[in-house]
C-alpha cells in the first residue's frame, strides 16, 4: 500500500501493476499454452456462446482462458506477469529449498551463504519473536521519549541517517538530477501518506479507512500499549493523517516534474522548515553544505512544519511510531507480520492467508534481488531471443521516427528533437554487464553469530542509505540497473532516455521464437513501443534527449499536446469497470502510451490482415487478468493504468488498423467513429 519510491520519485513507467497477489496454485494457464492462436477464431466467423469480436474484443479472446482461472482465496489479482512472476519465484524457492539443506560451509558473502542464511532468519519464527524489534527498537524508544520537538526531529534523522526510515520529516533519497541527469541531487522526501490520500480522501472507501484506524490500533497493542493509549494513539495518527494527505499532491500530479522538482537553497529550506533547526537536520544527514535541495511536495512540506509544535509533540510521537511498526512489521514477530499481512488482504479483497512458507521464500527473495538475479539469467537468457527483440526494437524505433515525421502540427525543429531523442535512446536488455554495488554491500549475518531477519533488514536499509552517499559527488552512472532480471516488466526511464527489458519479460506469452511475426508483434512488440511512447507521453516529452527536465517544445505546440491529451482524458472517462468510471487524467500517460503502441506495431505490419489478427489477439491475450472487487476499486483509484479490459478495447477501438483487420459495423460496441478515435503518436 505504500507508494512505490521508484515509480513516484523517479517517474519511471512500469507497464503494469503487476499486484500483489499469486495465481491459483490449481489452475496454471501455463499448461495451456501461452499463445492466442489456440482462442483465436477468424474475424469473419462468429462464436455463438461468447461474446463477438466486434462487441467485445478482450472478453472474444479471452473468455475460454478466463473461464479457466479461478483466482484462489490467497490472490487478489492474476495475469500473466503474475504467472511468469510465480514461475520464476518457484524456481528461487527450489533453490533456496535446495541450500537450507546443504550444510557446506560456503564462502562468506557467496551468494549461497547469502541466501541459505537468511532463510534461516526468516523461518525461524522464534527467533524472530525473541529479536522483535531488535535494532529498531532503541530508535523507536529515542522517539518516544523525546521531549521537545526537536528532540524528536534529532531522534527522526538519526535513524532515517543510519538507515534511511522516513516518517514525517527528515527522509530523503538521492537520485539523479532532473535538470541534470549526469549529476545526482539530494530529494527531501514528503511524508508517509500510509493508506493514501486517494482513500483518506475517496468516497466509497471510508470502510477501508476504518479498518486502517483499527490495524493502527492493533499494531500499538502489539507494541505494547495498554487499550486506552492505543485508540488514543491510533485517533491522533489518523488527526494528522487527514491534515497532511489534505495537503498532498495527487498521484497524477506527483509525475509531474513542475510540480515535483523544487529547487532549494539550505537557507530556503530553513524558511519552510521554521520549526526545524534545518543545518543540524542536514549535517545528521550527512547532507549538509550542498548548494541545492529538491523539495518533492512543497504544500505538504508546509503543513508538516506547522505540525511541528509543541501541542502536537505526542500525535507526532505516535505518527512516527506507527510508520516504523508499519515499514518494519514483515520483518518483525510472527504477530506483527500477521497484522501486516491482514490489513493488505482486507485492501485487495484477499480472503485466505498466504502459508507460512511462501511469505518466507518470497521475503528472502525481496531482500536479496541481485543475489537472485544473478542465479536467474544463468539459466533465463540466450543471446539468440536477445538478438530478435533487438531487432524488434530497431524495427519500433524506426516506425517511431516515421509517425513523429508525418505530425502535422509539430515544427521541423521540434520533430528533429524527437528524432534525436529516439536515435540516442539507450537499450538495456536482459541483465546488467556490472552487477550494482549493493549486492555485495549486502551481507548476511547468520541466526548462530546473533543475526536475525530485523537486523538483516536494518542493514539492508543501511546499504541503501550508505550506496546513495557514495554516489553524491559523482557523476552518474547511466549502465547502472535499479530493477533485477527476474523481474517481469518493462519500463522507460526519462531520465536517461532509456527502456529496460529484464531477462524474464523475454518470455512466452510475450515473446516466443516460434510465434508468428504478428504474434510477437502484438506481444514483446507491444511492449517495447509502449516503452518508447513514454519517452513523448505528457511526462516523458518534459525530457530531452540527454534525460533532462528541459521543456523543447513551442508554446502552440505544448498547446497542441495538451488539446489532443483532453481529448483522451476524454475517451477513458466514458469506460468503466464495476460502475466505476475508468479515471482519464489518473491513466492519461499510460493511455498516450497503449494507443501510441498499437498505432506503431500495427503500421508495421502494414495490410497484412493475417499479421494484424495475430498481433491483437496476442496483445489481448497478453492483457487477460481476473481480480477480486476490492483490488480492482484499488486499481481504479490509485493504478496509473487503466484496467487490462479497457487496455484492450479501448485502445483497438481507436486504432485504425483494427477496422482493416475485422468487419465492424457502426451497429458494434467495438465502434468508435473515425473522427471520435483518440491518440497522438499515430
Ligand atoms: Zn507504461
Amino acid at each position: 500500500m505504500k507508494r512505490s519510491l521508484l515509480t513516484l520519485l523517479l517517474a519511471v513507467q512500469l507497464i503494469v501493476f503487476t499486484g500483489c497477489g499469486a495465481a491459483g496454485q490449481d489452475n496454471n494457464p501455463l499448461e495451456n499454452g501461452l499463445s492466442a492462436q489456440g482462442n483465436k477464431v477468424s474475424g469473419q466467423e462468429t462464436d455463438t456462446d461468447g461474446p463477438r469480436l466486434q462487441d467485445d474484443y478482450y472478453e472474444f479472446i479471452n473468455k475460454d482462458l478466463l473461464d479457466q482461472i479461478e483466482l484462489s482465496a490467497a490472490d487478489a489479482h492474476w495475469d500473466w506477469f503474475g504467472e511468469l512472476d510465480i514461475a520464476a519465484s518457484n524456481e528461487m524457492d527450489d533453490i533456496i529449498r535446495g541450500l537450507s539443506r546443504d550444510r557446506t560451509a560456503f564462502e562468506a558473502g557467496s551468494s549461497e551463504q547469502k541466501i541459505r542464511d537468511l532463510y534461516e532468519c526468516v523461518s525461524d519464527t522464534e527467533n524472530r519473536n525473541e529479536t522483535g524489534l531488535g535494532p529498531l527498537k532503541p530508535h523507536i524508544d529515542r522517539i518516544r521519549n523525546a521531549q521537545s520537538i526537536a528532540e524528536y526531529v534529532d531522534a527522526l534523522v538519526s535513524l532515517s541517517g543510519e538507515y534511511g526510515f522516513s516518517s514525517i520529516i527528515g527522509g530523503y533519497s538521492i537520485m539523479q538530477d532532473k535538470a541534470d541527469s549526469d549529476q545526482y541531487a539530494v530529494y527531501m522526501l514528503y511524508a508517509d501518506t500510509l493508506i493514501g490520500k486517494e482513500y483518506m480522501e475517496g468516497e466509497g472507501t471510508q470502510a477501508y479507512v476504518s479498518l486502517y484506524q483499527d490495524y493502527i490500533e492493533n499494531m500499538f497493542l502489539e507494541f505494547g500499549l495498554g487499550e486506552s493509549e492505543a485508540r488514543r494513539s491510533a485517533d491522533s495518527v489518523m488527526r494528522l493523517l487527514r491534515d497532511i494527505c489534505a495537503s498532498t499532491l495527487t498521484i497524477e500530479q506527483s509525475y509531474d516534474p513542475s510540480l515535483t522538482y523544487n529547487v532549494y537553497t539550505a537557507g530556503e529550506l530553513q524558511e519552510l522548515y521554521s520549526n526545524v533547526d534545518v543545518d543540524k537536520m542536514l549535517r545528521g544527514l550527512r547532507i549538509d553544505g550542498r548548494d541545492s535541495y529538491i523539495v518533492i511536495d512543497v504544500e505538504q512540506a508546509k503543513t508538516v512544519n506547522s505540525l511541528l509544535t509543541e501541542e502536537n509533540l505526542e500525535a507526532l510521537k505516535a505518527y512516527s511510531t506507527f510508520v516504523l511498526l508499519n515499514d518494519a512489521a514483515e520483518y518483525g514477530s510472527a504477530a506483527m507480520a500477521r497484522l501486516y499481512k491482514g490489513m493488505e488482504n482486507a485492501l485487495y479483497g484477499i480472503t485466505q492467508e498466504w502459508d507460512d512458507e511462501t511469505i518466507w521464500l518470497r521475503l528472502t527473495q525481496e531482500l536479496l534481488p541481485w543475489d537472485f538475479g544473478m542465479i536467474y539469467v544463468e539459466e533465463h537468457f540466450s543471446k539468440e531471443d536477445k538478438e530478435n527483440v533487438e531487432e524488434i526494437i530497431a524495427l519500433i524505433l524506426d516506425e517511431y521516427e516515421s509517425i513523429i515525421m508525418k505530425q502535422d502540427w509539430m515544427s521541423g525543429a521540434t520533430k528533429q528533437k524527437a528524432v534525436r531523442k529516439l536515435e540516442t535512446m539507450n537499450v538495456k536488455i536482459g541483465y546488467p554487464d556490472e552487477w550494482p554495488e549493493e549486492k555485495d554491500m549486502m551481507q548476511v549475518t547468520p541466526v548462530f553469530e546473533g543475526g536475525s531477519l530485523m537486523s538483516n533488514f536494518m542493514r539492508s536499509m543501511n546499504v541503501g542509505v550508505e550506496h546513495g552517499l557514495r554516489l553524491l559527488g559523482g557523476r552518474a552512472d547511466k549502465e547502472k540497473w535499479d530493477i533485477p532480471p527476474q523481474t517481469v516488466n518493462a519500463l522507460y526511464d526519462p531520465l536517461n532516455n532509456e527502456i529496460i527489458f529484464p531477462a524474464a519479460i523475454l518470455q512466452a506469452p510475450f515473446y516466443d521464437r516460434e510465434n508468428s511475426r504478428g504474434a510477437n508483434m502484438g506481444g514483446i512488440g507491444f511492449v517495447i513501443a509502449h516503452e518508447v511512447s513514454h519517452a513523448f507521453d505528457l511526462n516523458g516529452s518534459l525530457y530531452d534527449e540527454y534525460g533532462n527536465y528541459n521543456n523543447w517544445w513551442t508554446d502552440e505546440e505544448r498547446a497542441e499536446y495538451q488539446r489532443l491529451s483532453q481529448t483522451i482524458i476524454d475517451y477513458y472517462n466514458q469506460y468503466e469497470m464495476m460502475g466505476v468510471p475508468v479515471n482519464g487524467e489518473l491513466t492519461l500517460s499510460e493511455n498516450i502510451a497503449d494507443l501510441g503502441a498499437a498505432a506503431c506495431i500495427s503500421s508495421i505490419l502494414g495490410d497484412d490482415t493475417d499479421a494484424l489478427d495475430d498481433a491483437f489477439s496476442q496483445m489481448a491475450y497478453n492483457w487477460a487478468a481476473e481480480d477480486t472487487a476490492d483490488f480492482m476499486l484499488y486499481s481504479l483509484r490509485t493504478d496509473t493504468h487503466a484496467p487490462n479490459k479497457i487496455r484492450v478495447n479501448a485502445v483497438l477501438s481507436s486504432c485504425d488498423a483494427f477496422y482493416e483487420a475485422y468487419d465492424i459495423e457502426e451497429t458494434d460496441a467495438m465502434y468508435t467513429a473515425p473522427e471520435e478515435r483518440v491518440g497522438i503518436w499515430r
